[in-house]
């Protein structure tokens, strides 16, 4: 039998309006936030990843899927969104058209990582970036877009008035003028533990030192004890930048810590940082992250371009909501016509037509069965209405709606069967309390 791609996961239809849901919801938030979708490719030349994102990362070194193409190009699938939406905004210029750039895209990232809850080979990110402005403020609009988009699909799933169990941890990187005399002092203290870490470390201590931060080996971790602290060599500039994205949380009430030990490895990356971290999730309990990144666009060939941006993972965000959610959202259809012979489906084609016109979700099988069979079909389509319609109700020109949740029937004549059925279902839509239904 064929299957899947090990890391590589089907949805199928019993998940996929979980994820129309978010999905969906990210959207509406994006343009409550006058942000415009961008769509690039999946596949970059690997240049656009090896400048974006740095020769001497994990990501690019072990991660990546590469390959020459039958042209001899060396390519690879994105393994993050911002390297590509960077080259496409300077590709086109859209930087010298608006004066401030706000993008968000959907899709899907792959990196060549061990498979396990919540990481994927192929996984889902929801990633926004605001180019151009260098104000604080614009971090802290990536922090609360982040915060609400997580928060609302709490408020949207959960039916609970508690808050959800997340942990908004915030952070400066410091910026050219200071981070560098950190970066100094923090190479001579590796050096002087190196045989203490593990190989990885020992790799990074050289080319990426920061990362260190991010080892989960407890030995890693004693040998960090005592390592010089960025915060303690931070510049009053990056301070006063910092405590304005305090301020701004504070003014729309979310709540957060600050992680001083939160750092991100690459050189290009900034002042604010952050990650949005569930207690739900276990060990990959990070649901979003992102931070400032200022140097990202000179590093790509481009001008100075200040950006600062972030990335929700999907299937994190989606573990969370099926935790979260008392019942799974499922696909509905209004009327399923229980059509016998086929007469009885050419007479209902004509009101198919209209009731679709006025967007009610109408299915019929083109099959003969029988009554009893078409019935138990139209519970498997988690219909509201059976529509009954066979060779009596064909001479009595009515037919007959059963309702199929509370069991009750009537009869309607064909004349004014349309009007009455969008009538009924007007009704129905009002007092189903269906939540989810997107
Ligand atoms: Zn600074
Ligand atoms: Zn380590």
């Amino acid at each position: 039998m064929l299957t899947a791609i090990r890391g590589f996961k089907d949805i199928l239809p019993q998940n996929s309006l979980l994820w129309a849901v978010i999905e969906d919801f990210a959207r509406l938030t994006f343009r409550s936030f006058g942000f415009q979708e961008i769509r690039t490719p999946i596949l970059e030349k690997t240049e656009v990843f090896t400048r974006g994102i740095g020769e001497h990362t994990d990501i690019v070194e072990k991660e990546m899927y590469t390959f020459t193409d039958r042209n001899g190009d060396s390519l690879s699938l994105r393994p993050e969104a911002t390297a590509g939406i960077l080259r496409a905004v300077l590709e086109h210029n859209l930087h010298k058209e608006a004066g401030q750039i706000r993008v968000f895209t959907l899709g899907p990232m792959f990196r060549h990582e061990r498979p396990q809850k919540g990481r994927l080979r192929q996984f889902h990110q929801i990633d926004m970036e605001i180019l151009g402005p260098a104000s604080p403020l614009a971090d802290f609009e990536v922090i609360w877009m982040a915060w609400s988009i997580v928060n609302g699909i709490y408020e949207k799933t959960a039916q609970g008035s508690e808050r959800p169990d997340l942990r908004l941890e915030i952070n400066s990187l410091g910026c050219p003028s200071c981070k560098p005399h950190h970066r100094e002092d923090l190479l001579i203290f590796l050096e002087n533990r190196r045989e203490q870490l593990c190989p990885d470390c020992q790799r990074r201590s050289l080319s990426n030192p920061l990362r260190v931060f991010d080892c989960k080996l407890e030995q890693c971790k004693n040998a960090l004890k005592g390592a010089p602290l960025l915060r303690n060599y931070i510049c009053p500039d990056c301070v006063e930048h910092l405590k304005l994205v305090q301020d701004a949380l504070h003014a729309v009430n979310i709540p957060f810590v600050i992680n001083p030990l939160l750092v991100r490895g690459l050189d290009y990356y900034s002042r604010t940082t952050f990650e949005l971290i569930s207690n739900e999730l276990g060990a990959q309990g990070t649901v979003a992250a992102g931070g400032r990144y200022d140097g990202l666009a000179e590093q790509m060939g481009g001008p100075h371009l200040p950006g600062v941006g972030m990335a929700i993972g999907c299937e994190r965000l989606l573990l969370l909501a099926e935790q979260w959610a008392e019942q799974q959202p499922v696909y509905a259809t209004d009327i399923f016509v229980a059509a016998m012979g086929d007469k009885a489906m050419q007479t209902a084609l004509p009101w198919i037509k209209e009731l679709r016109k006025n967007g009610v979700s109408v299915l019929m099988p083109y099959e003969s069965k029988g009554l009893k069979a078409l019935l138990k079909a139209a519970d498997r389509h988690n219909a509201t209405f059976a529509l009954i319609l066979g060779e009596s109700e064909l001479q009595g020109r009515k037919a007959v709606l059963k309702d199929l949740h509370s069991h009750t029937q009537t009869e309607i004549a064909f004349e004014s069967l349309l009007p009455e059925l969008l009538d009924i279902l007007k009704i129905a839509k009002r007092t189903s309390n269906n939540a989810w239904k997107p």
